[in-house]
């Protein structure tokens, strides 16, 4: 008789288990388990499926963790797709301007925007980042989140760039969370090369991306590409670079007005477009044809009370992956809550609890270039895992603004508890 395998956590009786995966279909489209078990062994989903067939020639290491799931929801980690982790200081001054009915100009005019972000960032060290930047992933953590892209994009000089991405790498080596890096040196033109764009765009091209990719410091180049930031031509040489250097490219496209973002996504073959309000029907299409993901950002349109969403029920039928974010910035999304933005998803974007939730697992995945990984509890994949106090799906967007998570596993440890 051959000896039973031993794992390192097994997860038993969930009411739900989300797998996400295509082996387990259903209704849902989310791979439901019903009573579901999982095993982790090494950092690894090793089995999944039905508890009553967890097979006897499993058993669990002295010690190991079995975690009884009664009554609560098993799910992969969430992934948050689109964020701008590291910032210095704050901007409640403007949030309560807005709400007084400033303009963005009057904003700009008092010392707000985003130019103040970056003068507050090039200011503070790297430790306060660092402080920051814990603080923040720790907020997503409770969340559920086991994976963020952070983009850089607050420094805007190449010593700025680097502490930002330094900071990043620092975090990812002491933090749980597993952070995907993008440069957003492309972010907005700063102050300094005003009236000389031409510079700063060399500088972007033959300075920064060559030293972020030489270092090792970012795997994607993202660009904001609008007509108060970076041309459409602009965008496409910065993307362009930034392929060259090995970093595969992202856009914040169409935030504000239909400018040809989504076409250039598809064009360069981006791995994701983000924002999408004003995405023209030919951007559509094109991004569809290419495997663009959609990444939207609720929290953006919410909290600056934009009245026009991203097409997100059109996206979807024209066969897009659709992943929704938080977008954390201090001026238009000041938030790590990602469940927050899946209720904002349904009631803004008209997505249903399905649909929201692989938006935040496996099509969040896709968007970088990750979805072999995470996003699904299948046989190899890393063990990311979060075990939530809620009878069923549904409940995660619907009871909102509360916390429903129990555990987070991160590539098969515990990580967090709920206190
Ligand atoms: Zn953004």
């Amino acid at each position: 008789m051959t000896q039973p395998i031993e794992v390192d956590l097994i997860i038993k009786n969930a009411d739900e288990l989300l797998t996400l995966s295509p082996s387990f279909q259903e209704g849902s489209g989310l791979g439901i388990v019903p009573k579901g078990a999982v095993a982790v062994k090494e950092g690894r989903i090793f089995w999944v499926g039905k508890g009553e067939e967890l097979s006897q020639k499993i058993c669990l290491n002295r010690g190991g963790p079995e975690m009884d799931a009664t009554g609560k929801v098993v799910m992969p980690g969430l992934i948050d797709a689109h964020t701008h982790l590291i910032f210095g200081g704050s901007r409640e001054n403007e949030f309560e301007q807005r709400i007084q009915g400033l303009s963005y100009q009057e904003i700009a005019g008092r010392g707000g925007g985003i130019l103040s972000t970056v003068e507050a960032t090039r200011r503070s060290s790297f430790d306060e980042l660092l402080f920051l930047g814990k603080k923040r992933l720790d907020r997503m953590l409770s969340k559920g989140v086991t994976t963020v892209e952070a983009k850089s994009g607050y420094g805007l000089s190449l010593q700025d760039e680097m502490k930002i991405l330094k900071v990043m790498k620092a975090l990812q080596e002491s933090h749980p969370i597993e952070i995907v890096p993008t440069f957003l040196g492309a972010h907005t033109l700063p102050r300094e090369f005003r009236n000389d764009r031409s510079r700063y765009l060399d500088l972007l091209t033959e300075e920064m991306i060559p030293q972020v990719a030489q270092e090792r410091l970012a795997e994607f180049c993202d660009v904001f590409c609008e007509e108060k930031a970076f041309t459409l031509e602009e965008s496409r040489k910065i993307l362009e670079t930034g392929k060259r250097y090995g970093l595969r490219p992202k856009i914040h496209a169409d935030q504000l007005s239909s400018g040809g973002g989504a076409e250039l996504a598809a064009e360069v073959d981006a791995y994701s477009a983000d924002h999408l309000e004003y995405v023209s029907q030919e951007g559509i299409r094109k991004m569809a044809e290419k495997g663009v993901t959609a990444v939207l950002l609720p929290g953006a349109s919410f909290f600056l009370s934009m009245k026009n969403y991203p097409p997100a029920r059109e996206m979807m039928e024209r066969g897009m992956a659709v992943a929704l974010a938080t977008d954390l910035n201090p001026g238009s999304s000041m938030t790590e809550s990602l469940p927050l933005m899946m209720t904002m998803g349904c009631t803004m974007f008209k997505m249903i609890p399905q649909e929201v939730i692989r938006a935040t697992t496996n099509h969040a995945a896709r968007s970088m270039g990750r979805e072999k990984e995470i996003g699904s509890l299948e046989v190899g994949k890393q063990a990311d895992i979060l075990v939530l106090d809620v009878p069923n799906y549904r409940y995660l967007p619907y009871h909102f603004g509360v916390d429903h998570v129990e555990y987070v596993i991160k590539k098969g440890k515990i990580v967090y508890q709920r206190p």
